[in-house]
Parts: structure tokens; sequence; C-alpha cells
């Protein structure tokens, strides 16, 4: 089996080494894989942990306002939404999609993958998947959400008692399981282990 360099496309012939360690690139230096141990095992564990913790991001508030005596409490998709019903809809459906529809995806699509490939079956239509998984990567960008509710409960703490939801947790340990699964996934050792059942 053959790997091309990421950075540079120089093509390098696959050898085995010892677990722990990585191959890098003759040329540039660039990370072409990385053998952990049990990688597929610990990507779909923490790809599971996500997507319990984004259930509970979307059942609990992000932010609960206090102002006048009326209490009010915020979901993760209401900003999302905020923007479409005031108009501005391309900003909407960007906020929706990077906040809740790609990491929801992403999670979805690596279970899709790894769940089957564990009881030694091929997932429905590995290729589409494994693709569409890595173009979606990029765009599940829930940790940007994170950033601008902070700076909401900054501005908004001056004029309104802001207090944090169970969300806001929820979403920080998504991200975080999201970025684990992404650090353990070798490449390498899944389109083997495609290979191997097919
Ligand atoms: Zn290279």
């Amino acid at each position: 089996m053959r790997l091309a360099c990421p950075e540079c496309d120089l093509l390098h012939e696959s050898m085995e080494i010892t677990y722990g360690h990585s191959g890098y690139c003759q040329r540039c230096g660039a990370v072409l894989f990385r053998n952990h141990k049990n990688s597929l095992d610990k990507t779909l564990a923490f790809a599971i942990t996500g997507l319990v913790f984004f259930l509970l991001a979307n059942i609990f508030p992000i932010l609960v306002f206090k102002m006048n005596g009326n209490t009010e409490a915020n979901q993760l998709a209401d900003g999302a939404l905020e923007f479409l019903n005031s108009g501005y809809w391309p900003l909407g459906i960007l906020v929706l999609f990077a906040s809740v529809i790609a990491p929801l995806l992403v999670l979805c699509l690596l279970v899709s993958i790894l769940l089957p490939l564990k009881y030694n079956r091929l997932p429905v239509i590995p290729e589409l998947q494994i693709r569409t998984l890595l173009s979606l990567r990029p765009w599940a960008m829930a940790e940007i959400f994170v950033i601008g509710i902070m700076v909401a409960f900054v501005k908004l703490g001056d004029f309104a008692e802001v207090g944090i939801g169970g969300s806001l947790i929820s979403i920080i340990c998504m991200v975080l399981a999201m970025v684990l699964a992404f650090v353990f996934l070798d490449r390498r050792t899944l389109w083997q282990r495609l290979d191997q059942l097919k």
C-alpha cells in the first residue's frame, strides 16, 4: 500500500512501525500517519461520547436571561434561528450548519463507519462515507459558537442577569470529544481495515 504526503504529494511505501510512533514525509517532514494502539476503537468511543454531549447540548439551555422579573432560556439552535428571523439568512444558515448540522453529521458518520468495522462488517458505502466525513470536518466549528456565546455573555451581563446553562458545558465537552476522535483516527488503519473486509 502506498501513501501520498498530504503536503507535497511525494509517494511513500507504507511500512509497519511500532505503536505510539508516527510516520513522516521524507521530503518535507509532514506527518503521514500516526500509529495509535486501537486507533479505531478510541475514535469510535470519542465519537459516541461526542454524540451524547450533542444531545445534552440540545436539551439544556445555553444561556438563561433574567430581566425585569422575566426569565428566558436560549437553546443551541436559537442563535441561528434569530439570524434567520431577522432576515440575515445566509449568516443564519452558516451558523446553523457550522454549530449544529456539521458536528452532528461528522459524529454520525464516524459512528456509521467505525461501528460496523468493530463487528467485522463493511459500512454501507464506505468510500462515500469517509470522503463526506473528511470534507465536512473543517465545517464542524462548534468551538466558534462557544466563543460567540462567551462574547454575548459578557456583553449582556451589563443589563441583564445572565447565567450559563448546562448546554454550554455540553458543547465544550462535545468539541473536546470530537477533537480527540480525530487525534486517534488513523486513516491508514481505517483503509487497511476496509481492505481486509472486502
Ligand atoms: Zn511531503
